[in-house]
């Protein structure tokens, strides 16, 4: 039982940034042409996922993880730890910054922090995130955002697909106009909006800013240096693994054919971005198809293979050994 792979049910997010790209891409049924962003593996009281199939149907993903631990090997973590998510930014998100595990555990009454990182699925030409600040010291950026140098102040860099950008706690972020992406994250809505490029609502109001929060969580390190993924080839799926921190792994996994896999993460996250095929285990054979999103069980994730061409973003939590 605890061998079969179980899918999930995202739920749909509107804002006022988001369009209508994730029915394009993913062929899913939005509430609007306003949908920013999918929750697609998430255990978060704002929108959680929902076993859609089999012997765990109706349950959310927080009532798998605390009534059937056995199946994520966890012991005692109160919280699922990671969130999985597809943003279509057809606007400039708000520059913002997240904080750390200390700061939100003091601050925001025991929530996690927000370390973050984004694979780009699909973007215009020309688009841009922002990606860091150009500050060698606090006083230097608050001086700048005080003049209101919001130029001279931020880091923007050029995105296209497949690029893959980790975004630590206190690195000053945006996601910009024209692009879809996934994004895996710590299970955190912890947010601090530092500049919202002085837009109005349809009510002429401005988004609040949370100038205080953000100036104390700003980290005065660069940004991650851009790595080539490892990439490792087994027969029938070649594996890239884009980022592993002390919060996540993600990698894409290109398979093709028949691929017997024997990853070595507790559970797996998976989000199917590309073709379609079976998911085979001792259980049986499990369809799949873009646009789905399923856990793979630690009784299942130690051995299963896969047919059919189709390409996953694979997320997991820390393996024991990267943690020490
Ligand atoms: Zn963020």
């Amino acid at each position: 039982m605890t061998q079969v792979p179980i899918f999930l049910q995202p739920t749909f997010h509107e804002r006022i940034w988001g369009g209508d790209a994730l029915q394009h891409y993913f062929g899913y049924t939005l509430p609007s042409g306003r949908t920013g962003e999918c929750w697609a593996i998430s255990a978060h009281p704002k929108g959680e996922s929902i076993v859609r199939e089999g012997s765990y149907a109706g349950l959310t993903l927080g009532q798998l993880w605390s009534q059937h631990p056995y199946l994520f090997g966890h012991g005692e973590a109160e919280r699922f730890p990671l969130l999985i998510k597809l943003i279509d930014a057809q606007d400039d998100l708000s520059v913002q910054v997240h904080p750390d595990d200390a700061y939100a555990a003091r601050y925001e009454g025991g929530q996690a922090g927000k370390t973050e990182a984004w694979y780009v699925l699909a973007c215009r030409e020309g688009a841009e995130i922002v990606y860091g600040h150009a500050c060698q010291s606090l006083d230097e950026f608050k001086e700048l955002v005080a003049a209101g140098k919001w130029k001279q102040l931020l880091r923007r860099v050029p995105v296209k697909p497949g690029d893959c950008f980790e975004v630590p706690s206190g690195l000053v972020h945006a996601l910009g106009t024209g692009m879809l992406v996934y994004e895996v994250q710590q299970n955190s809505d912890l947010t601090y909006r530092l500049y919202d490029y002085d837009r109005l609502d349809a009510n002429g109001q401005r988004r609040e800013l949370h100038l205080e929060q953000a100036l104390a969580n700003i980290s005065l390190l660069p940004p991650p240096a851009r790595q080539l993924p490892r990439k490792t080839q087994v027969p029938g799926a070649r594996i890239e693994t884009l980022v592993e921190n002390r919060y996540f792994g993600l990698q894409k996994w290109t398979l093709q054919a028949v691929a017997h896999l024997t990853p070595t993460a507790s559970y797996l996250l998976v989000s199917v971005i590309a073709g379609q095929g079976q998911i085979q285990t001792s259980a049986g054979s499990f369809s799949f198809q873009r646009g789905d999103h399923l856990i793979i069980p630690r009784d299942a994730a130690q051995q299963f293979s896969v047919q059919g061409n189709s390409e996953w973003l694979v997320a997991y939590p820390p393996l024991a050994a990267q943690l020490s």
